[in-house]
């Protein structure tokens, strides 16, 4: 398929509608290199797989990547030369590709000020952001105008490898903008939009100046009145990404403030704009953005990806070749058929029950994304005992097919049938490991654990720590051979965290201490894009004592009901509690508990409350009738630092129930 095969696609398949940019619609994937370098042949790999299935863009998000004249900080082996990045865009040219490329000025400059050269450049150089003091600040200030002549001069140095038309200069999540002592004025008086389109208007006088094409994301827009997008220059490009796994044809939900639903597409066609729908590698949010994207007017499609630091292509790629089928109209929706001829291409020799099991591997993708373990998300996460069945006879059966099974090479090609199979399964038998470490780590984590359980599982734990090593040291060759010479800090840490925990979990004492605690929280919360930051305090001996803190809402997967557990070192039975809530959307609380081997603790009588709370009196019995706490209108709080900071609380005397 080529770049004709599209146009014609688009007039029979059944996503695409009429051209409406230019000749031909942009069909676009995105590499993402600020977060993972690739080797050179890598890209120029990728490109041209990429084109021979039909896309004409490429995009590749570069952040600060390339190391120019005036950005001297990063080494060599974490970075690419102009020339070497110009190597990679001629080549991307040669076969027909308009390679654009990515840097963020505002937003995502967490990169740049990385190196303590830039740090003065930050908006949060005084050391406050929207959420509260963070390592590594996000946003440039462009108020600043030493920071934005640099970076004026470092986007013309990297535009200058990048001769096509088109330069995406992000925009997205732009989260610590307005905190600086020259920012906060602007946005106290003119509010956060008239900032945010002060940045918006230089760049694309930028990109004009450059001869370019302005492309950006559009999710700040959701959380500013509705005129504002009506001030933006009509050249400009907008792509407009979502993520939800079902897109509905009435319009995305907003990512922030209280999930506002916009028919975005339709406002662009009435504004004028041209935009790309850019879902990414969700299967059904690919789907359901296409069906949205077909009854509107849009220039075409943008795959996106994202953060590929301890994740190979074998389990995206798949996925960006089933879009083109989709896009292509050579797959179609109805008939689903278009997952599975993107997978027939990765794996032409795969038998068709195989490749069966495969397609349900795949599709569950948020856990083969390699996820961390932790003592926290051990107590919180949901139990993937179903899945574990089904992974397993996957493995089994994907083994058989394994070109070279055992401990033999690593296959060279990463993008050959062999080596998608090879990271497959090597990944899939990690992800089981993580979920037989959560289940068996959790026996340990229980106020009430039995001797016998605690032994099992420590057994349990020991083997399956010998077993992750064998595939780290597997990880280790094919990294060799796929990203040879490419660090990655994820990716190292992902490979020593396990072992690491499994040490905390196997030393933990085998009947719980009397000091031993579990705070347990009940959400009922249909809000989960909200960010609530709560904190729960107790009163032992006579003292308040600060035991659990954090962003209290259910994980997307969960629904709107779940619990939060925190483990707690109390010396003492608590008497009361107090919970405080701040920041963006309100929590809502069911129950809280808190117990030991020998008490649980329940609250009894609410004694008091400041700032918003609704129901409090909710919170005195264990079922689902909960009460609120905090700001509901999260969009009014991200507009106003000072609402943000608005602090809500309720106190409550505790009695033991056992
Ligand atoms: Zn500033």
């Amino acid at each position: 398929m080529n770049v004709k095969r599209i146009v014609v696609g688009a007039v029979a398949g059944v996503a695409c509608l009429a051209a409406s940019y230019g000749d031909t619609r942009i069909c676009a994937v995105q590499l993402d290199l600020a977060r993972q370098k690739e080797s050179p042949s890598f890209v120029s790999n990728y490109m041209s797989r990429v084109q021979s299935v039909g896309y004409n863009t490429i995009v590749l998000y570069l952040e600060d990547r390339v190391k120019t004249p005036s950005y001297r900080y990063p080494s060599d082996a974490d970075s690419y030369s102009p020339a070497e990045m110009s190597a990679l865009v001629q080549y991307g040219m040669s076969l027909g590709l308009d390679v654009v490329p990515v840097v963020s000025p505002l937003g995502h400059t967490e990169r740049f000020l990385a190196h303590p050269e830039m740090a003065k450049y930050g908006e949060q150089c005084e050391g406050v952001g929207r959420w509260g003091k963070t390592e590594n600040p996000g946003c440039f200030c462009l108020e600043n105008p030493e920071a934005r002549a640099w970076m004026e001069k470092y986007i013309s140095e990297v535009v200058s490898v990048f001769p096509g038309k088109n330069l995406h200069l992000g925009f997205d999540e732009t989260w610590n903008l307005g905190y600086c002592t020259r920012c906060r004025p602007i946005v106290e008086k003119e509010g956060l939009a008239a900032l945010y389109m002060r940045h918006v208007n230089w760049a694309h006088g930028l990109a004009n100046r450059l001869g370019k094409r302005m492309w950006m994301w559009d999710d700040y827009f959701e959380y500013f009145d509705p005129k504002v997008l009506e001030t933006v220059p009509r050249d400009i490009l907008m792509c407009q990404w979502n993520y939800d796994t079902g897109i509905e044809r009435t319009g995305p939900r907003s990512h922030f403030g209280g999930r506002l639903r916009r028919n975005i597409l339709a406002t662009y066609e009435r504004l004028g704009f041209e935009c790309l729908v850019c879902p990414w590698f969700d299967y059904e949010n690919v789907r359901t953005f296409t069906e949205y994207a077909a009854s509107h007017k849009t220039a075409g499609y943008f795959f996106t990806q994202w953060e590929m630091e301890t994740d190979f292509h074998s389990i995206f790629f798949p996925r960006v070749l089933a879009a083109a089928e989709l896009w292509s109209g050579g797959g179609s929706v109805v008939r689903g058929d278009w997952i599975t001829k993107g997978l027939r291409r990765c794996f032409p020799s795969l038998d068709s029950e195989t490749l069966r099991m495969l397609e349900g591997l795949m599709f569950d993708q948020s856990k083969l994304k390699f996820t961390t373990v932790t003592k926290e998300n051990i107590l919180n996460g949901r139990q993937a005992a179903s899945k574990l069945r089904y992974w397993r006879t996957a493995l089994e059966l994907l083994r058989r097919h394994r070109s070279r099974p055992g401990a033999g090479d690593v296959p060279l090609d990463p993008f050959s049938e062999a080596a998608f199979v090879e990271d497959i399964v090597v990944r899939t038998e990690m992800a089981i490991l993580c979920e037989e470490t959560r289940t068996a780590g959790r026996y340990l984590l229980m106020p009430d654990r039995s001797e016998a359980d605690s032994s099992a599982a420590k057994d349990r734990l020991l083997e399956i720590r010998a077993r992750w090593r064998e595939l780290v040291a597997r990880r280790e060759r094919q990294w060799a051979v796929w990203r040879p010479g490419i660090n990655s800090k994820k990716e190292a840490a992902y490979r020593e965290h396990l072992p690491k925990l499994i040490e905390e979990l196997v030393s933990m004492p085998s009947v719980a201490a009397d000091d031993e605690w579990l705070i347990e929280v009940d959400l009922a919360m249909i809000d989960t894009h909200g960010r609530p930051q709560c904190k729960a305090e107790v009163l032992v001996n006579g003292e308040w004592k600060a035991i659990a803190e954090g962003v209290w809402k259910p994980q997307r997967s969960d629904g709107p009901y779940s619990a939060k557990c925190y483990p707690v070192k109390l010396v003492g039975v608590p008497t009361a509690l107090r919970l405080t809530a701040t920041g963006y959307g309100d929590c809502g609380l069911c129950h809280v508990s808190l117990r030991n081997r020998f008490h649980r603790v329940v609250p009894s009588k609410i004694v008091s409350t400041t700032g918003r709370v609704q129901d409090a009196e909710n919170l005195l019995v264990d079922d689902f009738r909960g009460m609120r706490i905090g700001l509901p209108d999260c969009t009014a709080a991200f507009l106003s630092q000072e609402l943000s900071r608005a602090t809500s609380s309720v106190e409550c005397e505790l009695r033991d129930e056992m």
